[in-house]
């Protein structure tokens, strides 16, 4: 079975958080050849000046797509993928009967389907793959990838996806995959959001927090999320894995699944509002454990009833523990 490494250059859009780690395997575990696009170049050049010989750093992502024979993008959002796919020097642009994309983002079914078709429609192909894991596990190459579309470009980049991952399903029609991301995404946005609460309820209740999490940790509700995230949610430090802007936005895709399907979620809807809470207390770039801020209560050192709104307090809406 030939691989993208037998057939030549790789393409990689979008150098965030996640597309950084998995780029950088691409090169180190693969040795492929990558052309690459970002719109912030100074990542681009940095990744460039880091694999001296192996980067080109292209001027558009159609230059990329016109030279790689196979594509992967990480973008974030809608909004990011219909920009980077649709304008005028774009992925689509540059499209033709030898391309393949594999997209990695999390983004709606619906959305996931038109790109398959815009691509297909020039002769092209396309796989959805989206992840689960986060900047760790895209550093170190152990993400899980949820696969649908064109079987046979999963099994050409199949060893692609092994260098970035330590695991991949492939599920069937494009959407699949997003459906399952958004559903894995939906249950850990609504576990982090009810243990947070109970940090909250915990800290009214005038309880030791650190006795908090380690009987957590002790018992049936164990989780490596919790013992990762809770100790520094403890001390509110939020560094980003995965920012909360775009944990609030699988929700939002959760919640709005449930309506397709006429399937009642009560839960994440709740869940949705508090991360919601958390962007208007201006959280959007850190780290999703911050979904916290929205469920302390008043600092201390404030009067009774003051935040009563969620806000914790603080400059710009950060709080700060006192
Ligand atoms: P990120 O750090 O915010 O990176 C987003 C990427 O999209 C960057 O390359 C950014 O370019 C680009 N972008 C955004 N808006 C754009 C626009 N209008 N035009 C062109 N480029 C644009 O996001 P991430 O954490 O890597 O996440 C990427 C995707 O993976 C998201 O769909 C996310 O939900 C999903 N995901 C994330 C995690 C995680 O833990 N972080 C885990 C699993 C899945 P610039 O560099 O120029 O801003």
């Amino acid at each position: 079975m030939a691989t993208s490494t037998d057939v030549g250059i790789c393409g990689f859009i979008g150098l965030g958080l996640m597309g950084l780690g998995m780029a950088k395997n691409l090169l180190n575990k693969r040795k492929h050849h990558l052309i690459i696009w970002n719109r912030d170049t100074s990542k681009s050049d940095d990744l460039a000046t880091e694999f001296p010989g192996r980067v080109t750093v292209a001027s558009t992502p159609k230059e990329v797509v016109a030279t790689a024979q196979v594509t992967f993008t990480m973008l974030s959002t809608l909004e990011a993928s219909a920009a980077v796919f649709e304008g005028p020097d774009g992925v689509l642009a540059g499209v033709g009967p030898t391309t393949s994309i594999v997209d990695c983002a999390t983004l709606t079914p619906e959305r996931m389907a038109e790109m398959a078709v815009q691509v297909e429609e020039k002769g092209a192909i396309f796989l959805e793959a989206p992840v689960s894991g986060s900047k760790a596990p895209a550093e170190q190459g152990t993400l899980i990838f949820m696969c649908a579309g064109d079987k046979g470009l999963y099994e050409r980049v199949s060893e692609d996806l092994d260098a970035m991952g330590k695991a991949r399903y492939f599920l069937g029609t494009v959407g699949a995959a997003s459906r399952m991301k958004i559903v894995v995404n939906m249950t850990m946005g609504g576990m982090l959001a009810c243990f947070a609460e109970g940090l909250g309820l915990a800290e009214a209740a005038d309880l030791p927090l650190d006795d908090l999490l380690a009987i957590l940790d002790g018992g049936a509700c164990a989780c490596p999320m919790f013992k990762l995230k809770g100790p520094k949610m403890l001390q509110r430090k939020y560094d980003t894995a995965f920012p909360l802007k775009h944990a609030q936005k699988d929700m939002r895709f959760a919640v709005e699944l449930g309506d397709k399907l006429a399937q009642p979620l009560p839960v994440a809807a709740a869940a949705n509002e508090v991360y919601k809470r958390a962007r208007r207390q201006g959280h959007d770039d850190d780290d999703f454990s911050a979904v916290a801020e929205a469920c302390m209560p008043p600092q201390v050192g404030k009067g009774k009833g003051e935040g009563a709104n969620g806000d914790a307090g603080g400059v710009n809406g950060k709080s700060e523990r006192s």
